[in-house]
């Protein structure tokens, strides 16, 4: 294993420490958010779409994110900012 694998580790233990966390704390669950985020930064790694990129709440379905399928696209809104982010999808004939 090496750095990068350490790294990614790490940030998803931050993730299910936030999602653990959300209901009790907002703004710990939101630090640990920025803490795999700077993490990320670091070792140049990819993180999994977990969480807003505007206010770091971490991605709850149902509790602070909603997924819509609008006109092919697949509809990510966030409850807490209202930030939204689409996805292409193609259905397979
Ligand atoms: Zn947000």
């Amino acid at each position: 294993m090496n750095a990068n694998d350490f790294a990614m580790q790490r940030c998803l233990k931050l993730f299910s420490l936030a999602k653990a966390m959300w209901g009790k704390d907002q703004t710990l669950a939101k630090r640990y958010v920025w803490l795999a985020k700077k993490i990320s930064m670091r070792h140049r790694i990819h993180l999994p779409k977990e969480f807003c990129k505007k206010c770091l709440a971490v991605r709850i379905e149902g509790t602070t994110v909603k997924t819509r399928l609008v006109k092919g696209f697949v509809e990510k809104t966030c409850l807490i900012c209202g930030t939204k982010t689409k996805k292409g999808y193609k259905v397979k004939k």
